[in-house]
């Protein structure tokens, strides 16, 4: 036991509070890491099917395994994916996007309804493990931040690149995008959007934690605000939180861990969560989880009323 677990403090439900310790075995620390492995599987997963499709002609029944890019793709020749902001940017542009463009987008944004906006952030953007080494490297070397920031300037950063794709007749994001560059750098080799994403990193580690990904990243923004409404939320079981706030020391977006609102809602009911699992791994009372929204609202006590729900969403 350490120092931390031996304090008596108790917590508002008159348990022992408890912290976080990674445990020694193997077995336990694969069990910390469940999520984050899993999330770096599929982020990796997707990457070697555009790159084994592009550079070793990857085939299934005849049919490209996955081309295209992160913004307009095609798995296996016959299902259109495309990135909804994107999409939204080019109409704006007074462009009509092709058809199976139109319905890649749909498929996506069905998809982002039904998983959670901003899972698409923790689970598929190859930029996200950049911005999770800047992260994991400033805890290591104690950087502070060297300014701050709100995090709804994001808000402002989409409105405006809305707005200049209206204006300019070009989509705004699509040019700049550290995400487009990534993934042409890794796919294609192409080698000057590395600039941009060595920035982004170096913006994260030690100008601003989370810089990027909290605070400025459009695309980030628009699946938060379509994320609010998503089903896959973690749930919250308030008789067992003991307040240790080991959650929201991990949490990329900590602002979402607000305990009060999760007790009545039951669940983290902000768009801007990512999914990303890293507060359930390490909250040492199993207070949260993943859960279906439904299936939480009709979990919760009779005397929360819904009023008070739609009031912590
Ligand atoms: S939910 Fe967060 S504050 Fe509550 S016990 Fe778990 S880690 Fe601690
Ligand atoms: S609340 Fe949990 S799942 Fe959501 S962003 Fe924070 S750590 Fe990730």
């Amino acid at each position: 036991m350490n120092d931390k677990q031996q304090s008596v403090r108790l917590g508002p439900n008159g348990k022992p509070v408890r912290y976080f310790v990674m445990p020694d075995s193997l077995s336990g620390k694969l069990q910390v890491w469940r999520y984050l492995l899993l999330r770096r599987a599929v982020q990796l997963g997707l990457l070697l099917l555009f790159f084994g499709t592009v550079n070793w002609d990857w085939k299934i029944a005849e049919q490209p395994v996955l081309t295209g890019n992160l913004s307009s793709s095609e798995l296996l020749g016959f299902l259109p994916l495309a990135d909804p902001f994107a999409v939204l940017q080019i109409m704006l542009t007074r462009q009509i996007p092709q058809q199976e463009v139109l319905i890649g987008a749909a498929i996506i944004l069905a998809a982002v309804a039904l998983i959670g906006g901003r899972t698409w952030c923790a689970w598929v953007c190859p930029l996200n493990m950049v911005t999770d080494l800047a992260a994991w490297t400033r805890r290591r070397l104690g950087i502070k931040d060297v300014f701050i920031l709100s995090r709804q300037i994001r808000y402002t950063v989409l409105a405006l690149t809305l707005f200049l794709s209206a204006l300019t007749g070009v989509a705004a994001f699509e040019w700049i995008s550290p995400i487009s560059m990534l993934h042409r750098e890794l796919i294609y080799g192409i080698g000057a959007g590395w600039i941009a994403v060595i920035g982004v990193f170096l913006f994260d580690l030690f100008i601003l934690r989370n810089g990027w990904c909290g605070h400025l990243c459009p695309l980030g923004a628009f699946y938060a605000v379509i994320g609010k409404v998503a089903l896959l939320r973690i749930a919250f079981d308030t008789p067992t939180c003991t307040h240790c706030g080991e959650c929201a020391k991990i949490c990329p977006e900590p602002q979402v861990l607000n305990i009060k609102a999760a007790s009545v809602a039951g669940m983290i009911a902000s768009g801007e969560c990512t999914n990303c699992g890293r507060c359930i791994a390490v909250c040492p009372e199993d207070t949260l989880k993943f859960d279906l929204r439904h299936h939480i609202q009709n979990q919760q006590v009779p005397n929360t009323t819904e009023s008070q729900q739609r009031r912590a969403a």
